[in-house]
């Protein structure tokens, strides 16, 4: 539930779908670059819909919280919910593209416990990074290089589980950052064909219930017809920061990403 003043825009999606966005009046300078973003909701919904499968909800939209409000963004059903601090550096469309996300992932696939939090978290995040690769600011790979070598070896964040982060770790760092890296590992060792065919089964099988890091290694198995049990132990329960062969190979640093600041930037407000 969202109280105060607010400016209310609605449509319709060109499949019929209500979309209601509504606008903080609060929120002054950062209003243009909140409207920016999240008037592109049922174009974001449409392209997550043709690599997620369809949409599992009859509504769409987005509510720019106040200026003094909330720090973070939430996957709220049909109408996520936004702090002002995404609007910050302007516009800010992977903000949108993670929440709208979780409404495959999170919303619709809930998880069976919290520790399998990487269900939701790592697959929106990933998200942002097939976005950024849609959006031509950065390949899904140069984000893995550049996210990679970002962190240390000796980092703390190579000391927690993403695939079991602890109840008062659900939200970190590694959750996002490293479990948008397993997804990308995943992809690499499947092949982009399996790796796409792998999410809407996912979405689909597991719509409006539950599901675990079990089953989805299990589907991911099967459509793959590998087993993938050593990816999984090492990029989700194994402390340290697990070998690659490509990160190995280069002698440079990786450049950073376009979409590299406002990605990290909205991971930090939604993890702390
Ligand atoms: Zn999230």
């Amino acid at each position: 539930m969202a109280i105060g003043q607010y400016d209310i825009v609605t449509d319709t999606t060109p499949s019929g779908q209500p979309v209601v966005n509504a606008y903080s009046t609060s929120l002054g300078a950062l209003g243009p670059a909140a409207r920016a973003s999240i008037e592109r909701t049922a174009e974001i919904v449409d392209w997550e819909s043709g690599i997620f499968g369809p949409y599992p909800f009859e509504a769409q939209g987005g509510v720019a919280g106040p200026v003094d409000g909330i720090g973070f963004a939430l996957e709220t059903q049909t109408r996520s919910v936004y702090g002002p601090g995404f609007w910050r550096r302007g516009a800010n469309t992977y903000v949108v593209v993670h929440e709208n996300a979780h409404q495959w992932f999170g919303d619709s696939v809930s998880v069976a416990e919290w520790r399998h939090i990487w269900l939701n978290e790592g697959f929106a995040s990933y998200a942002e990074w097939l976005w950024s690769e849609e959006q031509g600011e950065g390949t899904a790979q140069e984000l893995f290089d550049f996210t990679y070598a970002s962190y240390p070896a000796d980092d703390e964040f190579w000391q927690v589980l993403p695939g079991d982060p602890g109840a008062d770790r659900v939200f970190d760092d590694a959750v996002y950052d490293r479990g948008a890296m397993t997804l990308h590992q995943l992809r690499l060792a499947v092949g982009d064909d399996a790796f796409f065919e792998i999410l809407p089964p996912w979405a689909t099988e597991h719509r409006y219930g539950n599901g675990t890091i079990a089953q989805f290694q299990a589907l991911a198995e099967r459509i793959s017809g590998l087993d993938l049990d050593d990816l999984f132990t090492t990029w989700l329960f194994t402390t340290g920061r697990p070998d690659v062969a490509s990160a190995a190979r280069k002698t440079a640093p990786p450049t950073e990403p376009k979409s590299w600041a406002k990605i990290r930037e909205s991971h930090h407000l939604m993890s702390h």
